[in-house]
């Protein structure tokens, strides 16, 4: 037996009062008892994506909330806005493409930053844009995107935007309502603590307006049928968000989000010090999952193999284009300062194993030290 260490940025650690919450018997859904356990998430979602916009669950994967966006807001040929600099970014363009949609896709490459001028550029020049598609937090690349300024660049012009959070909600700062994002998308299995499963939407009134218009084909994936839970909700996952929303807000949104910068600090200096160099950006908006770059000649594939073989850590590895060139630790959720220290400890042990020259013995230190220093607001 192995013990096991879960550091991607999904699915995360999910604390035991999230475990507890889901063991009890099974309840109905139409029930007093989950009644009960809905209302009393749906009620404190708010809080989470910081809106007064009804909050949706489809018992689906984070992908699910992401085309039930598209097939809500969409009729076959509206045009639409991708930005995208990532593995998750195109998946906007394809589930766009798959229903038909006009996609104008302002596409970058992986691990740069969506430069939000850009965005407001190319809508002037694309003209009659029913929404625009990005991405929070690229998981494959580790960037946050500065939604708030795409947001102001959407905001005025044609269309609705629609922002994928489902790495970051939760994980670091996002205002759905102050910034005027009409539908923000997300996942239980991140930030939230949770496992996998159950998506959620946040839909402004604008956003409804719309879907009343929109044409595209949706059946399961229905906003209306999702409000009114025409389909059996996952009881049991909502039940589990329900144990960590109220862990999530006892402590704090802002509080959470801090801890996960100083996690994100940790990671960086913690690589840094065993002379490895960054994929992901040296900054604090980086704060959900950090990407080192793995040293020429050194399979990364075989590192996070490694990881997992020697020492019990799960990370993860590049996506699409960045397969075996990076390592991936994620640090949201129910993570502390010890899950990155026996991340960097793993990863390092296997780079030596993979005949790599490290710095040996100093990233624990390094990372603690990030992690204890002061954050300054
Ligand atoms: N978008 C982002 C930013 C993600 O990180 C993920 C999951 N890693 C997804 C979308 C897709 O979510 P799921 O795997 O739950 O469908």
């Amino acid at each position: 037996m192995q013990k096991r260490y879960l550091v991607t940025p999904g699915p995360t650690p999910v604390p035991p009062e999230v475990w507890r919450a889901m063991s009890g018997p099974m309840v109905h859904h139409r029930g007093p008892d989950f009644q009960e356990v809905l209302g009393r998430v749906l009620a404190r979602l708010p809080a989470v994506f910081q809106t007064e916009n009804d909050i949706l669950f489809f018992a689906s994967s984070g992908t699910g909330a992401m085309e039930a966006a598209v097939a809500n807001l969409c009729s076959p040929g509206d045009r639409v806005l991708v930005a995208s600099a990532g593995y998750f970014g195109e998946r906007w363009a394809a589930i766009a493409s798959a229903y038909r949609l006009e996609v104008e896709h302002l596409r970058y490459r992986w691990g740069e930053l969506l430069q939000p001028d850009e965005v407001g550029e190319r809508l002037d020049a694309a003209g009659d844009t029913r929404a625009v598609y990005v991405t929070h937090s690229e998981t494959s690349t580790g960037v946050v995107n500065d939604v708030q300024a795409i947001a102001e660049q959407v905001a005025g012009r044609d269309g609705l935007l629609v922002v994928d959070a489902v790495s970051s909600l939760g994980a670091v700062p996002l205002e759905t309502d102050a910034w005027g994002i009409d539908v923000v998308v997300s996942g239980s299995q991140k930030a939230l603590m949770t496992p996998p499963g159950l998506a959620l939407c946040s839909v402004s009134a604008r956003a409804w307006e719309l879907s009343t218009a929109a044409l595209s084909p949706r059946y399961a994936l229905d906003w209306g049928r999702a409000k009114s839970l025409a389909q059996t909700p996952a009881v049991t996952l909502v039940q589990g968000l329900d144990a960590a929303v109220d862990l999530l807000l006892a402590r704090g949104l802002r509080a959470h989000h801090e801890h996960h910068l100083r996690l994100g600090r940790a990671a960086r200096a913690g690589a840094k010090a065993m002379g490895l160099e960054l994929f992901s950006p040296d900054d604090d908006r980086s704060a959900v999952v950090t990407a080192i770059r793995v040293p020429e000649g050194i399979d990364g594939v075989a590192v996070v193999r490694a990881m997992r073989d020697r020492s019990g850590v799960t990370a993860a590895g590049g996506q699409g284009e960045l397969k075996g060139r990076i390592v991936r630790i994620g640090h949201i959720g129910y993570v502390d300062v010890w899950d990155v220290v026996a991340a960097l400890a793993a990863l390092e042990l296997a780079l030596v194993a993979a005949g790599a020259e490290v710095e040996r013995g100093i990233a624990t230190a390094a990372a603690l030290d990030a992690f204890n220093e002061a954050v300054h607001a």
